[in-house]
């Protein structure tokens, strides 16, 4: 990290990439002085050499630079955090390891960045993580060195010094975007926008100014922008001198997009690509096995029109969404056995991907349920026609079973959902994990969750 040489950097939150920023300010010459408020982490701090600090004292952040907060750490809302307040107060400006990056692209030499990489983007609520990695699959394809990084891969002060043409491919969420002081990639895409993590960005409009910061004036040289919302739409036309320019990329799954720019939009299966009035290209995504349902012929359309941003020629794009391997937890086909087929979609862990999901199968069993976000389950109403009956898990899984459409049986466990769904499963049936709920209640993590549905799945099928 160039740009804070021989100064005092605070450090708060010292995981994964808390810890990935200490050492990163270190190697740029700077002092970092680190916080978390548990004692473990604390230790794993110091045992790297790294000084700690309680930074709420007063006078913590005299002679500090800037505080550097990771992006696990509420720092606003829902209500603000000690150490943030204390910075502000000092006024210490307030950064986090995404600005420090673009920060650190913007000095010449960085640790080695003697190209500077072209960088690409991707914010929005749902399909970041298979956006950005089918975009770094395309370019790896492709034979354009790439590195995926922030949300998913590596941290970005972890990433290897980048060669000649590289790029990077950031995922960033709206805790990522909302607290970055630099935000200037070359391509910044938009998959979409539904409610999510509302107590932290205190309602939709403060989750969506979040976001939209990637979007700023002096950001992108081109951004991809999913209109199927209305947020996507004044986003498109904000960023747009007029309806021809084509900085701006729009992108459509469901909608034939037919203005006088640049688009790229699916429908019935098909990907089409439209400029200046012309068609560019079509591809058939039907059969696409990495890619199933609308919600990916969305990530697909806005990867592909990041790639075409990036230069890339429709031909090579279309070779290398076949070759798509999927991510685990999200739509991945564990198992099928019997006419049965088992689907982890563990990361649907809100309402709109849960519904997402819902529509890519024909007659599903589902198991869903957790812990419920705010806003409820009210989103989910017509979007269950598929569904022959819910299999809910969670410790307040009466509650939630409560407020579906559908028939619900109370499981609580994924061991009794799993075991009753396959009892009842009937060949063509689908039997999927799709949660519409986080799962903090049961699991530490997503992940977590859906390696334990596939273990119980597999236990039964052997
Ligand atoms: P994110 O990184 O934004 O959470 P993922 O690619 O990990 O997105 O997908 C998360 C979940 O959202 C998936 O399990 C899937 O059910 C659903 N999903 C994926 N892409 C989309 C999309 N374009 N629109 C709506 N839901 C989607």
């Amino acid at each position: 990290v160039r740009g804070y040489e021989g100064a005092r950097v605070a450090v708060l939150g010292l995981g994964r990439s808390g810890l990935s920023a200490a050492r990163a300010v270190r190697a740029g010459g700077a002092e970092p002085v680190c916080w978390d408020d548990n004692p473990a982490a604390r230790a794993a701090a110091a045992g790297e050499g790294f000084a700690c600090a309680d930074l709420t004292g007063a006078g913590a952040f005299d002679g500090i630079a800037a505080l550097i907060v990771s992006p696990g750490i509420p720092h606003l809302y829902p209500a603000p955090n000690p150490v943030v307040l204390a910075a502000l107060e000092a006024g210490v400006p307030v950064d986090n390891d995404i600005g420090l990056f673009f920060r650190s692209l913007a000095t010449p030499d960085w640790d080695g960045f003697v190209t500077a990489p072209r960088v690409v983007a991707v914010t929005g609520s749902n399909g970041k993580s298979t956006t950005s990695a089918l975009i770094h699959h395309i370019l790896q394809e492709a034979g354009r060195p790439a590195q995926l990084a922030g949300n998913i891969g590596r941290g970005v002060l972890d990433l290897e010094p980048p060669g000649e043409g590289a790029a990077v491919v950031l995922e960033l969420s709206s805790y990522q975007t909302e607290l970055a002081r630099a935000l200037t990639p070359d391509v910044a895409v938009f998959t979409n926008l539904s409610p999510d993590h509302l107590d932290r960005h205190a309602g939709l409009g403060g989750y969506f100014a979040a976001k939209r910061r990637l979007f700023a004036e002096g950001g992108p040289d081109r951004a991809v922008i999913g209109v199927d919302e209305i947020e996507g739409r004044f986003l498109a036309g904000q960023m747009a001198e007029g309806p021809a320019d084509d900085r701006v990329i729009r992108v459509s799954s469901g909608q034939k997009l037919t203005g006088p720019g640049w688009q790229v939009f699916a429908r019935k299966g098909f990907l089409a690509e439209t400029r200046k009035g012309k068609q560019m290209a079509s591809i058939d995504l039907r059969g696409i096995s990495g890619l199933p349902g609308a919600h990916n012929h969305q990530n697909a359309c806005a990867a592909y029109a990041a790639c075409r941003a990036l230069g890339l020629a429709p031909r090579v794009i279309e070779a290398a969404l076949h070759s798509y391997p999927g991510l685990p937890h999200r739509s991945q086909v564990i198992a099928e056995a019997g006419g049965v087929t088992y689907v982890n979609d563990s990361k649907a862990t809100n309402v709109d991907s849960a519904a997402k999901a819902l529509g890519a199968f024909p007659r599903i069993r589902w198991i869903c349920g957790g812990l419920e976000k705010e806003g409820g389950l009210d989103a989910l109403k017509g979007t269950t026609g598929a569904v022959a009956k819910a299999y809910v898990i969670g410790r307040e899984a009466a509650a939630f079973a409560m407020q579906l459409d559908v028939e619900a049986e109370v499981c609580t466990t994924m061991a009794r959902a799993v075991e009753r769904a396959m009892e009842e499963a009937e060949p063509g049936d689908t039997v999927l994990l799709a949660p519409a709920a986080a799962s903090f209640d049961q699991y530490d993590n997503f992940e977590q969750r859906g390696e334990d549905f596939t273990a119980e799945v597999e236990k039964r099928l052997k």
